[in-house]
């Protein structure tokens, strides 16, 4: 069983999975239905203390005091927009400068001010590896990987807030926090049953949506697993050359294995891609572009979802003008594609991944770029 790095000899029980809990609690002669509700706590109700946890037998939360402990992460600051949306700056239990992590609460509305959607965007890793060049998490380097129970902790404490603020949970989750989600497999897939359990926060796969920047061979492993919530490639780029220069990923994986995985996975799973394509000005916003696009999309059933960007400090890569994302979709739409246009949001907060972390003082650490 994983043991803590400051608890050296009790167990952090959020390491263990829904599985692992069962067996754990069988392991110690207690009934199997007690691990249902030891999940529940953890996951649904959130708490941080085993003496709270009254429907377990007395003798079996004396136990779990001596023996073991909850890592539970909580924001150290929020900053709200004024379209609603809430950035959160989590702080882990490291103890390290590098510590920090950030998750976002996206309120839609109805034109009558009613709520239409509650999205969360979570983090999967402290940095990122990757280096993107428009990216602020990017630029911070690699650190470590969060665990599911970190992943589970941002959305359990952002759909409690969903319920004060307005009355009602989250609807959907989107992986495009700090870091790669497929960088991070494990967890973020366990992460993600987590959250779809009737004991936890009860959200449909349908509508957890997870993206890479195009790890192939995790792509095809979700497939080969029947995953089943939702596959985003964060394309950005729709030819090698210009992938090249913005994405170090696409030197390694380049659009062939891409197209390769993309239709593996639509093959095994008959679930629909949909590609994030930030537009930046002058750069990928050109009719060319949006013809390389176009077809792209003809790889496997795909929608897009193209992104205004929300201009970083020291990138030179800049939010396209209006006329060129009114051209650029005029074209896409004489092909026919599936596109939405998703205004930015948080303008006047620190929107961008991970600006708030570097902000709040994250050093460098590893990169491929
Ligand atoms: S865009 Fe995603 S993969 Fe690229 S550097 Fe940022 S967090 Fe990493």
């Amino acid at each position: 069983m994983a043991m803590s790095n400051n608890h050296t000899k009790r167990l952090n029980i959020k390491l263990l999975t829904k599985d692992e809990l069962s067996a754990f609690c069988i392991e110690h002669g207690w009934p199997r239905f007690h691990a249902d509700q030891l999940f529940q706590w953890l996951y649904q109700k959130g708490v941080n203390r085993f003496e709270v946890m009254t429907n377990l037998s007395k003798k079996m939360r004396e136990y779990l005091q001596e023996h073991a402990y909850i890592n539970r992460i909580l924001p150290s600051q929020e900053q709200q927009s004024k379209d609603g949306t809430i950035k959160f700056l989590f702080q882990l239990n490291d103890h390290k400068d590098n510590d920090k992590i950030e998750a976002v609460l996206i309120p839609d509305f109805y034109p009558n001010g009613a709520v239409k959607r509650l999205t969360v965007c979570v983090s999967s890793q402290v940095g990122c590896v990757f280096g993107c060049q428009f990216c602020a998490t990017g630029k911070m380097g690699f650190f470590r990987n969060l665990s599911h129970g970190e992943i589970v902790d941002q959305v359990q404490y952002i759909n409690q807030v969903a319920l004060e603020q307005y009355g009602k949970k989250i609807t959907n989750i989107v992986y495009m926090g700090m870091g790669e989600p497929l960088h991070n497999y494990k967890a973020v897939t366990q992460s993600a049953a987590i959250i779809s359990d009737p004991y936890s926060i009860d959200l449909s796969p349908k509508r957890i949506t997870v993206s890479t920047v195009g790890l192939t061979k995790q792509i095809k492993k979700l497939a080969d697993q029947q995953q089943p919530f939702n596959l985003a490639i964060s394309l950005h780029a729709a030819t090698d050359d210009k992938r090249d220069k913005i994405m170090p990923i696409n030197s390694s994986m380049n659009l062939v294995e891409l197209k390769q995985a993309v239709q593996y996975y639509y093959k095994a799973t008959e679930q629909a891609i949909t590609y994030e394509y930030l537009l930046f000005d002058e750069f990928n916003d050109s009719i060319e572009d949006a013809d390389a696009l176009a077809s792209i999309v003809g790889w496997a059933p795909s929608k897009i979802n193209i992104i205004m960007y929300n201009n970083v400090a020291g990138v030179a890569l800049h939010r396209a003008r209006e006329d060129r994302l009114n051209r650029f979709m005029k074209r896409l739409s004489m092909h026919k594609t599936r596109v939405t246009v998703r205004r930015s949001r948080g303008d006047d907060i620190d929107a961008g991944c991970g600006q708030l972390a570097i902000r709040k003082g994250a050093r460098r650490g590893k990169s491929i770029a």
